[in-house]
């Protein structure tokens, strides 16, 4: 007999609500949070489709992880400590097998982010996930995109490129040696948790950002909310070991400079404070412009209507 809705949420996600936060979670009309109080309660949704962010035979464990990954990377950017989540699912069918590796993957990620399950909505359609995070921030301490100023030190958190590459070796365009192969999926398929990094920022950084885009179109943004210009050093980018195997510097270059999907942050550090963590990649200036000395088209990032207005 096919699952029926409210069967299988209750199956599959009614248990991974509970959180420090929470005060009621699945089954109810509204979950019921309780932020400490006197904080700023920080919000942002995120949706993944089949096709175009994902292939629809990914593995739905990796599926699940990442779409909460990713929406949980914007607390990270915005310094939030996280509060909870909720899970908007369009799916073609009620396949039992893809519903249980996808809840195994959520399930990881509600534990490595520290983000409780707490509703969502359960819809047929073409295979669609929306991810809603919800955290808290002291006010006044959240970390924008708008405060860099001349004279900063642009940083970022771990390995840039990965993902892209990673995305090129499944796509067929080139190979790699299965350790480094395992590295660059492990990378594209289960972004880190900056959480941790971006609440140590608080107070230290002048603007943050997470590079979900590629590190000039995101860098680029803070450019353009803060009104400077940031110059990047290739030299200094900070490359994985799988990524420095690839025969050709220029494309790992390429891949590090505009590959999205990476998760990683990037922020902007006033002259003398110290990082808690990344490397120092290149300096805010003045002017409007991000310039890594490179020529490279399509580093605007992607842009999903960019074609039907031509
Ligand atoms: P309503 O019709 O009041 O919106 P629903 O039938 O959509 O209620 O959902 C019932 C309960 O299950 C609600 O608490 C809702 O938040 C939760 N829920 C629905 N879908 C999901 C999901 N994919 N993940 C987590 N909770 C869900
Ligand atoms: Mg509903």
């Amino acid at each position: 007999m096919p699952l029926s809705e409210f069967s299988l949420i209750h199956r599959y996600f009614s248990s991974l609500g509970r959180g420090p936060g929470v005060a009621l979670s699945v089954g109810d009309d509204c979950a019921l949070l309780e932020p400490p109080a006197g904080q700023q309660l920080v919000v942002s949704v995120d949706t993944v489709v089949a096709g175009v962010h994902f292939f629809e035979d990914d593995f739905p464990e990796d599926v699940g992880y990442r779409a909460v990954a990713a929406a949980a990377s914007d607390l990270a950017a915005m310094g939030a400590e996280p509060l909870g989540m909720t899970l908007a699912l369009t799916l073609p069918d009620a396949d039992e097998l893809w519903l249980h590796a996808f809840s195994e993957g959520v399930a990881q990620a509600v534990a490595a982010f520290r983000l409780p399950l707490v509703g969502g909505d359960t819809t047929r359609g073409p295979l669609t996930i929306s991810v809603q995070v919800l955290g808290c921030v002291p006010p006044g301490d959240a970390l924008l995109r708008s405060g860099a100023q001349p004279g900063d030190a642009v940083y970022v958190s771990g390995t840039l490129g990965d993902a892209a590459a990673a995305l090129a070796l499944l796509n067929g365009d080139w190979q790699a040696p299965a350790e480094d192969a395992q590295y660059l999926t492990a990378r594209l398929h289960r972004p880190p948790s900056r959480l941790s990094l971006g609440q140590q920022l608080r107070g230290r950084a002048s603007a943050a950002i997470d590079i979900s885009d590629g590190l000039v179109a995101d860098a680029g943004h803070i450019a353009a909310a803060s009104g400077v210009g940031i110059v990047i050093d290739t030299d200094a980018l900070p490359l994985s070991s799988a990524l420095q195997n690839h025969p050709s510097r220029e494309q790992a270059l390429r891949w590090a400079l505009t590959g999205g999907d990476d998760y990683e942050l990037c922020y902007c550090l006033p002259q003398g404070i110290t990082s808690p963590g990344g490397v120092c990649i290149g300096q805010v200036v003045s002017g409007e412009r991000v310039d890594c000395g490179m020529p490279l088209p399509g580093a605007a990032g992607y842009h999903h209507f960019e074609q039907d207005a031509e």
